[in-house]
């Protein structure tokens, strides 16, 4: 059995792929600090196995520590050896992840962010487990003028947390170069992932007032916040809004699957690959979804356009496509449902 160690697994992305990964058959042990999830996602997770999947049932562990602990890994791996159950590959989920936050502490970003990877490769690299795949994002394209953004596109981030992901894959580039016959990389640059898990157990907390605009959607929707504000309206696109890549988190979830089977199955390689659906939404389009999908209203307002946006940005995949044969199966209306769904179970969160 393959036995995967999940950084960051009970977070948003990280949870619903930890479950999808035990749905597939693999054995999962989650490492999270819990600065941005809670330990009722493991006992969500716990809850779904024992449902649907109760011969799972004593795959899944956890270990609760700080990544910037590097003895801390040492020891889960050292543990796994002892036992005759070495860990086969890492998904590197932990990290921070808010821009705003990364511009105003960027210390911390580069601290959490850096840090964390620097220990996790190093004690990989002693226990000879040499497969990962990494979390980045499309944030390492920084702004393009291009509407779908392919993996050759320029590199340019234009915060701090799009520069940490970018050092990451530099990193991992040359941790592959230097030893090209042992190390299976796959970085994955996610473009914007929403929804939730379809039971309504699993999704996204946001940290205080959410900044993304689907979170922010829905606490308009729940009379949280009085309207959406919308950022432009004269942005050369079919009706003026921005126009984002907005993918499933249970595509999203699905596309570490499929990652992972490839690094396993084929010989040692590095990998950047765009993850997003391809379809370009623009957020009236979100909005007026959402309000059908839901039978809800969300007001909003048209303010400013922000710097540093760009009008259109949304994923050119035809490269994870043709290379892990992985496709988006959820739509537009699947996001919206089950996003609400969540959250209307979950107004606190966990
Ligand atoms: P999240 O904050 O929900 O999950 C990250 C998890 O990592 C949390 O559970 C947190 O407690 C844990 N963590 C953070 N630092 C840690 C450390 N030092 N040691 C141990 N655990 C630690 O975020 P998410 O939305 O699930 O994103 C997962 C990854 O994907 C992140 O690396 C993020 O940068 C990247 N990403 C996310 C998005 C997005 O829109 N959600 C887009 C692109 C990339």
């Amino acid at each position: 059995m393959q036995r995967i160690l999940v950084t960051g697994g009970l977070g948003f992305i990280g949870s619903h792929t930890s479950l999808l990964l035990i749905e597939k058959g693999y054995e999962i042990l989650i490492v999270d600090s819990l600065i941005n999830s809670s330990i009722k996602a493991l006992e969500r997770i716990n809850e779904i196995i024992n449902i649907k999947y109760p011969r799972m049932k004593n795959k899944l562990s956890f270990f609760k520590g700080d990544l910037r602990d590097e003895s801390f890994i040492r020891g889960i791996f050292l543990k796994q050896n002892k036992i005759g159950k070495p860990i086969t590959a890492v998904i590197h989920f932990a990290g921070l992840k808010s821009i705003n936050q990364s511009i105003n502490e960027p210390l911390k970003y580069w601290d959490f962010n850096l840090v964390s990877t620097i220990n996790l490769l190093k004690v990989m690299n002693l226990f000879e487990c040499r497969t990962i795949v990494f979390s980045s994002s499309a944030s390492v394209y920084g702004s393009s003028k291009i509407d779908l953004i392919n993996e050759d596109q320029k590199l340019d981030p234009i915060n701090p947390y799009g520069l940490t992901k970018l050092t990451i894959e530099h990193l991992l580039a040359n941790l592959y170069e230097s030893s090209p016959d042992k190390w299976k990389i796959i970085n994955l640059r996610y473009f914007n992932p929403i929804g939730a898990h379809p039971s309504g157990l699993l999704g996204e907390v946001p940290n205080g007032i959410p900044n993304n605009i689907f979170p922010l959607i829905m606490q308009v929707a729940l009379g949280e916040i009085e309207y959406f504000k919308i950022f432009g309206k004269n942005w050369p696109t079919r009706d003026g809004t921005g126009v984002r890549d907005y993918i499933h988190v249970m595509d999203l979830a699905n596309g570490h699957f499929y990652g992972l089977e490839y690094l396993i199955n084929n010989p040692p390689k590095i990998l950047n690959l765009n993850l997003g659906t391809g379809i370009g939404t623009s957020v009236l389009d979100l909005i007026k979804t959402f309000e059908i999908v839901n039978k809800i209203n969300v007001p909003f307002q048209f303010s400013k356009r922000r710097k540093g946006d760009a009008a259109i940005v949304v994923a050119d995949n035809s490269l994870v496509k043709n290379i892990l044969k992985w496709k988006p199966e959820k739509n537009l209306e699947d996001m919206c449902r089950d996003g609400w769904k969540w959250m209307k179970l979950n107004q606190k969160g966990y």
